[in-house]
């Protein structure tokens, strides 16, 4: 695709961040082959613009320039960077609401990323991988707790050794219901549905992602409870598993005593032998010394 010279010099002018400007061009490349041109021209790039400024909405555009305005870089304003710089057998991750929160974020995640840190060092994890490493230490060999906001789980943290997303359980209230049907639009599972005029949640298919609570602008499905949910044991690759769910819906704090109980798991029972990992030692133990941990601290 063509580019005239003014269109191509306003695509560092549109604020939006570093990983989507690429995004911004192929869509521009878009807007011009849906008006049957082979060109991309300024009129392309404002509705390239508007398009995802109406996505992003004013209060994030604003936040986003703002840093522009203070020469702030996304690698200037990105907390994962400072959480995964130093030397360490750990990786934490977070989803994108890192940078300015994520209309669906249900727990704050640039806030958790350095409990989270602190923790994994009292635990001493780095030490305890490294001398159970059965080969030189590589890329693989780090423990990942990775952190999304909401049940959309932007960082795939169901592939990961801790897995942990926000997580609402919406209950429907006496306030009225207007029905708009928001609600069921934004259910991506399809579960609401309505009798004599009030919505009706199909409880045992909802993911918890707060997705309808978030919509509803009378309050007629509100927050049950909010916190997340976690899971242990996930892994990509060769021997690829979903991480097993050990709360579907609990509070944040209950993120600690796991990582007690999963390093605990590590040092006495991880093998210092080919390829052993946290979720090969999981298929081995099960979830049952992570709950006798937490039993043996009080947590449950
Ligand atoms: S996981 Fe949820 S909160 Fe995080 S970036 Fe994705 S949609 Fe937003
Ligand atoms: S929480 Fe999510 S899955 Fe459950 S009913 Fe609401 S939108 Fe649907
Ligand atoms: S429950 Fe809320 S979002 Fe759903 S139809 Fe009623 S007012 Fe609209």
């Amino acid at each position: 695709m063509k580019w005239e010279e003014d269109a191509r010099q306003v695509v560092d002018a549109i604020p939006v961040h570093d990983i989507i400007k690429n995004m911004i061009i192929l869509w521009a490349e878009r807007c011009a082959r849906k008006a049957k041109r082979d060109v991309v021209t300024p009129e392309d790039m404002i509705k390239t613009r508007d398009d995802y400024f109406e996505w992003f909405g004013e209060a994030k555009i604003a936040k986003i320039q703002a840093a522009r305005d203070n020469n702030q870089s996304d690698t200037d304003l990105d907390p994962e960077i400072a959480l995964n710089k130093d030397p360490a057998l750990y990786k934490i991750e977070l989803c994108h609401s890192r940078f300015f929160g994520c209309d669906r974020d249900l727990i704050n995640v640039r806030e958790l990323g350095p409990k989270i840190k602190q923790k994994l060092e009292e635990l001493k994890i780095t030490e305890i991988l490294a001398d159970k490493a059965f080969e030189v230490l590589m890329p693989h060999s780090v423990f990942t707790v990775s952190i999304s906001g909401c049940g959309n789980i932007c960082t795939g943290a169901e592939s990961k050794d801790i897995g942990i997303h926000g997580a609402a359980r919406p209950k429907v209230t006496d306030k009225e219901c207007s029905q708009c049907k928001k609600c069921a639009h934004a259910c991506l599972d399809r579960i609401i549905s309505f009798e004599d005029g009030r919505p009706v949640i199909n409880e045992d298919c909802c993911r918890l992602c707060g997705n309808c609570i978030q919509v509803c602008p009378t309050g007629a499905i509100a927050f049950d409870k909010k916190g997340c949910r976690i899971m242990a044991g996930g892994t990509f690759g060769r021997f690829a598993k979903y991480g097993t769910e050990l709360f579907r819906l609990t509070d944040t704090d209950m993120i600690y005593p796991i990582l007690e109980a999963s390093v605990n798991l590590i040092k006495e029972e991880l093998s210092e032998t080919y390829e052993d990992n946290f979720s090969l030692l999981m298929r081995r133990t099960g979830i049952s010394p992570i709950f006798e941990h937490l039993s043996k601290v009080g947590k449950i």
